[in-house]
């Protein structure tokens, strides 16, 4: 908010300063420069007493009272000849000059005067002026109290522009900060607002939009467990079906037939595991709460790391896991899976090496790293790997298995513990994921 005020003020400042120099230019263009009205009008004393006493006295005694203005006044009236004058005068002004009007010197505090304005005061006086210094002349002074007086009509501005603002720019927040709420996944989240707020029409079609979205990810996650659902019932049916094959009459069987039917074996298991794991993520995406189990980190990171261990065996397995990592609270089931996924994926995608540490950091969160020298995750894919099916074309010397579903039950388990997962790249060339909870 301060930082909007402030970029505010200073459109403010900058528009009022760029309105003065427009305001400056126009009226010199229409009436003469204002710096020379502020000044003249400092050195009006001088001037009225030259026109209305020294100039208005008889020929003859024009230069008696110049002297007697001399002695009692504090300026100084000195006489000078026109032609140094003349040089030192820009063009226009020596033409103002030769026009008999007061030529005003700012920086000089003085001005100029032909002494002959009509017939000879004194011999020689067509080719003298009268310059007049020490005046009062002080336009800084006056350019100040003009800046006092623009910077207080800004502020006259602003302060209800402000007031006015803060208003909106609340409900604004109020707005951005839901709409964040909804994006991370709190999907019940809605705009309460009073009616009369500035953005209420605004409010009311987020929340609109919020209520459609939710209602339809509710019913594309109900379809998905139903159908994952229903498609057990034939699924066991099958296998079922394929086990008494087996007894009655695989003995017999020609190998061909064999083989057909251990590949359809293969396939059968294979629906299956799939069915299972939509099963487990749409359940784990209905999940609201955890079971608030107390249980040993480290504990809980071998678990994985056992429950992997067929796959983890091709590989090199290097594993650091700080002493006194402590309890969380939560499932400990479900974070097991979480890291036992992140750990497949690293020996399934890694070369030869795979890196897991975990410790605790200086602000008390646990963080997990799982690493592999496999190729990585290109940035433009960090994001969507965490989403359902979604799978990389990874070429790797090893016939890759998998649904695209692991990392989304991973991420789904931890966010569940109030944590967050993220891709990075590792230093041992693939990928690394860092787990980290609060
Ligand atoms: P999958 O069962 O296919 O491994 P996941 O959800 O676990 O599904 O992973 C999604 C995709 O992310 C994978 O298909 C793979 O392309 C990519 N991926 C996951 N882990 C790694 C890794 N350690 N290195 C490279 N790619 C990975």
């Amino acid at each position: 908010m301060n930082r909007l005020f402030l970029r505010f003020f200073v459109l403010v400042m900058l528009s009022i300063t760029a309105a003065t120099v427009v305001i400056y230019f126009a009226t010199a263009y229409f009436f003469g420069d204002p710096l020379e009205q502020i000044a003249r009008k400092q050195a009006a004393a001088p001037i009225f007493l030259l026109e209305q006493y020294v100039d208005k006295a008889p020929v003859d005694d024009w230069l008696v009272r110049l002297n007697k203005v001399r002695q009692v006044s504090d300026f100084n009236f000195d006489l000078l000849p026109i032609k140094g004058v003349e040089e030192i005068l820009e063009p226009s002004r020596r033409a103002a000059l030769w026009r008999g009007e007061v030529v005003i010197d700012i920086p000089g505090r003085a001005f100029y005067r032909r002494v002959d304005l009509h017939g000879d005061r004194y011999v020689g006086s067509d080719t003298d002026v009268i310059h007049v210094t020490g005046l009062p002349i002080d336009v800084g002074l006056a350019l100040k109290l003009e800046g006092l007086r623009y910077v207080i009509v800004a502020l006259a501005l602003l302060i209800p522009i402000a007031f006015w603002s803060r208003n909106h720019w609340r409900a604004l927040q109020a707005l951005s900060q839901a709409a964040e709420d909804f994006g991370s996944g709190k999907l019940a989240t809605r705009i309460d607002m009073a009616p009369n707020a500035g953005v209420y029409p605004l409010a009311q079609c987020l929340n609109q939009m919020a209520e459609r979205i939710q209602g339809l990810l509710e019913a594309h996650r109900n379809l998905l467990h139903s159908v994952s659902h229903e498609l057990r019932t034939p699924i066991a049916r099958i296998e079922f079906g394929l086990e008494l094959l087996r007894e009655e009459s695989l003995e017999e069987a020609q190998p061909q037939a064999r083989a057909r039917f251990i590949d359809l074996q293969t396939d059968i298991d294979e629906l299956k595991a799939l069915v299972n794991e939509l099963l487990d993520l749409t359940k784990l995406e209905q999940q609201r709460s955890l079971p608030q189990a107390r249980f040993m980190l480290d504990d809980m990171l071998h678990d994985s790391v056992q429950a992997v261990a067929p796959i983890l065996a091709l590989r090199e397995v290097e594993i650091q896991i700080a002493e006194r990592l402590g309890e969380l609270v939560g499932d400990r089931r479900l974070m097991t899976r979480a890291l036992g996924n992140l750990l497949a994926n690293a020996a399934k995608y890694g070369r030869h090496k795979v890196l897991l540490t975990a410790k605790r950091n200086a602000d008390g969160s646990f963080e997990a790293t799982v690493e592999d020298d496999g190729p990585g995750i290109a940035h433009e894919a960090r994001q969507r790997i965490f989403e359902p099916f979604y799978r990389l074309d990874i070429n790797t010397t090893q016939p890759v298995t998998g649904f695209g579903l692991g990392l989304a039950i991973a991420k789904k388990a931890i966010t569940l513990h109030g944590g967050s997962i993220l891709v990075a790249e590792s230093a041992l060339g693939g990928a690394k994921f860092v787990v980290a909870i609060p």
